[in-house]
């Protein structure tokens, strides 16, 4: 199969589809891998490490769309990229159709087959080519807040891990799932004092066997958050209802329980926000203050090591790329879990929740 690499060209979209790596898994599988010139320039991978793969350099994403069999990609594709996809061509990446009418509108329209990262399955029921943003996400988060907790960011002045003789900061992490359990491994590496929340006993329970006495769990209510905080100096929002908007679990009124100058990092905005007083943020401007309060809500934090993350993401695409590239389409019918990535196919949604909220037949 001709597998081909667009430069992403989101705003501030440093990920590239494929590492040097991934070219060479494919190539010595004797398929042939087109890279976009400089595809992965901004975070260091060069066009000679694609050579080196084996892979063929190309100047244009017209030239890409126009010879790939398959497109691996990272973000959605753009209309300008939508417009160059044809029957039968397969599109692999994320693609998020269910808010955005307008490019399902558009990958319908093209005939093409396309797989969203976001929707492929593993045996437990979770969401493996999502789950390594989450990690990225989750271990990211302790550092945005120990940043946002510094005094000339507007913090508190606390050091998360206290020094000897001088406390360390106490980090309440509400939602233990995948954001949440690296939140919570990054702030116990920098010795400061955690609390998970969940709404999940099974979770809590595995939070407990995995860290002993080193965190606290607890149930997550309305009166557990109110207790705890006037002493966080740290609040990690991590919660997740798949397919729904996050719950909203700090009001403004609650921000005043809290001392000034402490730090409410918002991991969920994606889905909303899990804080009433949460908007989106970007990386260029990350927080703004709210009642004293510093809240970062940046939506996609990922974006920020976009290096560390590529090479997250890649590490689990990868295994059905090479499916899709050995077998093409018919992969999906050997593997649920990579046919539950199937959102788009030959001018049809075939994705129902998809289908469902954006009123197409299923
Ligand atoms: P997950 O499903 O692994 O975990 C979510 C956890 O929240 C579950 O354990 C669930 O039981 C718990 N939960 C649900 N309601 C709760 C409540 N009221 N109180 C406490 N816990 C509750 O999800 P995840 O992969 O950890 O993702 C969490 C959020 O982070 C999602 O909204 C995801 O989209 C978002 N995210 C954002 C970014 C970003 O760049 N901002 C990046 C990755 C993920």
């Amino acid at each position: 199969m001709l597998i081909g690499v667009p430069k992403e060209i989101k705003n501030h979209e440093y990920r590239i589809g494929l590492t040097p790596a991934g070219a060479r898994e494919l190539t010595s599988q004797g398929h042939q891998v087109i890279v976009q010139r400089d595809g992965g320039k901004a975070i260091g991978l060069t066009n000679e490490m694609y050579e080196k793969a084996g892979a063929q350099i190309v100047d244009s994403a017209e030239e890409i769309f126009k010879r790939a069999d398959m497109i691996i990609k990272v973000k959605e594709p753009q209309p300008v990229e939508c417009a160059m996809l044809r029957p039968g061509q397969l599109l692999y990446t994320y693609l998020h159709l269910a808010p955005d009418p307008e490019q399902t509108k558009a990958l319908v329209k093209s005939g093409a087959t396309c797989i969203a990262y976001e929707t492929v399955t593993d045996r437990k029921g979770g969401l493996p080519l999502l789950a390594p943003m989450s990690e990225v996400a989750g271990r990211m988060s302790i550092q945005a807040g120990a940043h946002a907790l510094e005094k000339a960011q507007g913090g508190s002045g606390v050091l998360l891990g206290g020094v000897p003789g001088v406390k360390p900061a106490e980090v309440l992490v509400i939602g233990g799932g995948v954001v949440g359990i690296n939140a919570a491994r990054m702030a116990m590496g920098l010795n400061a004092r955690v609390t998970i929340l969940d709404r999940s006993l099974d979770r809590l329970k595995y939070l407990d066997e995995l860290y002993g006495d080193k965190i606290t769990t607890l149930y997550s209510t309305l009166d557990a958050i109110e207790e705890l905080l006037p002493q966080s100096d740290l609040v990690i929002g991590a919660v997740l209802i798949p397919g729904a908007a996050a719950p909203k679990l700090v009001s403004r009124k609650q921000l005043g329980l809290m001392k000034p100058g402490s730090v409410l990092v918002d991991v969920a905005i994606d889905q909303g926000g899990c804080f009433e007083t949460s908007k989106a943020t970007t990386h260029q401007n990350p927080t703004y203050e709210v009642d004293g309060i510093i809240h970062y809500c940046v939506a996609n934090m990922p974006g920020g090591v976009a290096r560390t993350s590529t090479f997250a993401l890649t590490n689990a695409t990868l295994p059905y790329a090479v499916k899709l590239a050995n077998k093409g389409p018919a992969a999906m019918l050997d593997d649920e879990h990579l046919l539950n990535g199937l959102n788009v196919h030959a001018g049809k949604v075939t994705y129902e929740a998809v289908a469902k909220d954006l009123g197409y037949d299923f």
